[in-house]
């Protein structure tokens, strides 16, 4: 009997909720609990009502530790938004419970997100024998595992490594964003950075860029941005010398970002209207699109994945590990576009590698520190299966 609560009901929430329903063997119980009630009430009636249900406001350590004790389960996947992190982890801890997210902390006051306040946990977490499994997304996530597995099968040591993030889907509207967009926007405003030598290097906003041609996708115009996983894959992968971010956007969506911050819409500076005072990032996101109303209209695919440069025995390689996943067939299966399923895939598989003893180590721990093989075996099988494309090495275009 395995009893697990999932915290947040948005378009993440939907699909982990939906995967850990399609694995009865490993969670036999199964509690959504989010903010706003109706949203875990929808996604109880896709399943059939084959789950709980419960609202919380994870912002409270007190209210989600007594859920937690409630539900009596083992495991918290916190799939509500960054800024719950700590509470969620603090509420672990009092509680008993196991804990995964997706996403590392950031200050709401502060578009800085960061393993810096996640990783000194781990004693903690080591001293009741529990585990907190951080970044079991796609980018962090699955990149991670990538990094790992090319590092066990393909390369004694991995020199360069970029990550490559490619939406090539459409949804139709003039202006959108796939995840939630105070977050989504918070990382694409801030300064790119990469890492070198031991340093990280700062450049203005989406200021480097170069077209990349992906598998079955074709051409698109990347843009270097400052990602979680380089973070702690620096720290962890031995040997790197460099490690850089990638990821598309349109023509369109980067017009729009432009006069939407040309405007100052946004800015995390709260500003005073009338009595109100509020940030206007936080208004552009009451008027744009849910998320999760892009499920039925988005069309085409995304490629993520990893270009690792290095050596194996002797010989330079450059190998490319990816996953292409089809917006309209996420949708049919969990009436989620792709890049919640590239996200809610992931975290749902690191619970249940934690759950069946694979991955379980009590303390806090990223997800190249662990055997990459039993995660990428369970991608096939759980809808994001991947490919391996032998580069040229001496290739000049880079990555
Ligand atoms: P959404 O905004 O769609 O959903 C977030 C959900 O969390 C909403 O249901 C929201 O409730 C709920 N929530 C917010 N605050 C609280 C709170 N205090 N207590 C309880 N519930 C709360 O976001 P997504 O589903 O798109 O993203 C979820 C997470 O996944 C985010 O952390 C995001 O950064 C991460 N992510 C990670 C990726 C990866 O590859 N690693 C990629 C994409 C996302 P309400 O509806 O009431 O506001």
């Amino acid at each position: 009997m395995t009893r697990i609560l999932i915290i947040g009901a948005g378009g993440v929430g939907r699909v982990v909720t939906h995967k850990c329903a399609q694995n009865p063997e490993v969670f036999t119980e199964i509690t959504l609990a989010s903010r706003t009630l109706s949203k875990c009430e929808t996604i109880a009636r896709e399943l059939d009502g084959a789950i709980r249900i419960a609202s919380v406001d994870a912002d409270q350590v007190q209210e989600t530790a007594d859920l937690i004790r409630k539900v009596d389960c083992e495991l918290v996947i916190n799939v509500a938004l960054p800024y719950q992190d700590l509470t969620i982890m603090e509420a672990c801890l009092e509680a008993g419970a196991h804990y995964v997210d997706t996403a590392n902390y950031e200050p709401r006051d502060e578009a800085r997100f960061s393993y810096e306040y996640q990783w000194p946990y781990h004693q903690r977490f080591q001293e009741k024998g529990l585990m907190a499994l951080l970044g079991s997304g796609f980018d962090p996530g699955v990149t991670n595992v990538f990094t790992a597995y090319t590092l066990k099968h393909y390369l004694d040591r991995i020199e360069t490594l970029d990550i490559l993030d490619c939406n090539g889907g459409d949804h139709g509207l003039p202006f959108a964003t796939n995840f939630n967009p105070e977050i989504n926007i918070r990382e694409i405003t801030a300064n790119g950075r990469y890492w070198e030598q031991g340093n990280w290097i700062e450049t203005p906003p989406l200021s480097v860029h170069q077209p990349f041609t992906f598998p079955e996708v074709g051409e698109k115009e990347m843009y270097l941005l400052y990602h979680e996983e380089m973070e702690s894959l620096c720290r962890h992968i031995p040997d790197l010398q460099r490690i850089r971010f990638w990821m598309t956007f349109s023509e369109q969506y980067l017009n729009h970002l432009q006069v939407l911050q040309n405007v100052g819409m946004t800015s995390i500076e709260p500003i005073r209207i009338g009595k109100v005072e509020i940030a206007p990032i936080e208004v552009l996101k009451a008027v744009l699109p849910d998320p999760a109303s892009l499920g039925p209209l988005t069309k085409g695919k995304t490629v993520i994945g990893t270009i690792a440069k290095g050596v194996k025995h002797g010989v330079p390689r450059r190998i490319y590990v990816y996953n292409v996943c089809d917006h309209q067939e996420c949708y049919r299966e969990v009436h989620s576009q792709a890049v919640s399923y590239t996200t809610g895939v992931p975290a749902m598989i690191g619970a249940k590698l934690m759950l069946t003893g694979d991955w379980m180590r009590p303390g806090v721990w990223n997800m190249e520190q662990f055997d990459p093989d039993p995660f990428m075996e369970a991608l096939s099988q759980n809808g994001l299966p991947w490919q391996i494309q032998e580069l040229d090495p001496h290739a000049t275009l880079d990555p």
